[in-house]
């Protein structure tokens, strides 16, 4: 094991005893002491998961979520004081994968690293050749969708787009993440082009498009694939 955790913590005797310890792990760690330091350090390195402490000096662990956001999925929990808002560290907003409270034990903090460093493996490397739910199969290797046996012609760009909200069903993806993840970094048209996608996946998957039971619309957030 040697994935690259990004500690951002201001509290530098924190920080370094938190760095001495997943180090000891077999972690290779990167710690930032503000959030300026934290978004510089996120554009050089790729970390595997981010360890974010909430009150930051310059950019705070909200703002920091935010921009992170736009354009990453990486894996963050969350350092908090005991008053702050959950459900908002949580959800769509900041999108955090966990929390941990301080002060907090050290020993649950790598268990949770280490759960979601699991997850995230397994949804990477998956080696999933298929994805069936419900009527619809997706195959993974030949990039052939089928319904009920009938072959759903897709272009290039509508199966990148189905296969991966597929591959993460019940996940909500905003139009800006769907833009990151299937068009790629480059790509600068705007969140109405994954409307129209979707529209016509629509169109092409479900019996009634405008009362879809696949691809769901969750309002003001995004979209999200239809849990198996
Ligand atoms: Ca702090």
């Amino acid at each position: 094991m040697n994935e690259k955790i990004l500690l951002v913590e201001d509290e530098k005797t924190l920080a370094k005893a938190l760095k001495f310890s997943l180090e000891k792990e077999g972690f290779t760690v990167e710690v930032a002491y503000d959030g300026e330091e934290g978004l510089q350090a996120l554009s050089q390195e790729a970390p595997d998961l981010i360890i974010l402490d909430l009150m930051l000096p310059k950019i705070d662990g909200y703002e920091f979520c935010r921009r992170l956001r736009r354009n990453s999925d990486v894996p963050i929990i969350m350092l908090t004081a005991r008053n702050e808002d959950i459900d908002k560290i949580l959800g769509l907003e900041l999108g955090a994968d966990d929390y941990m409270t301080k002060p907090f034990n050290t020993r649950e903090l790598l268990a949770r690293i280490k759960a979601i460093l699991r997850r995230t493996g397994q949804l990477e490397q998956g080696g999933r050749k298929s994805i069936r739910i419900g009527n619809l199969q997706v195959d993974l290797i030949r990039h052939r969708v089928t319904m009920e046996e009938r072959e759903i012609p897709l272009t290039s760009r509508e199966y990148a787009l189905l296969s991966f909200l597929a591959s993460n069903p019940g996940r909500v993806y905003s139009r800006e993440q769907l833009l990151e993840q299937v068009w790629g970094y480059d790509f600068c048209g705007d969140a109405r082009t994954v409307d129209v996608h979707i529209r016509h996946l629509r169109e092409k998957l479900e019996e009634q498009p405008a009362e879809p039971r696949y691809i769901l619309t969750v309002w003001g957030a995004g979209y999200k694939f239809k849990e198996a």
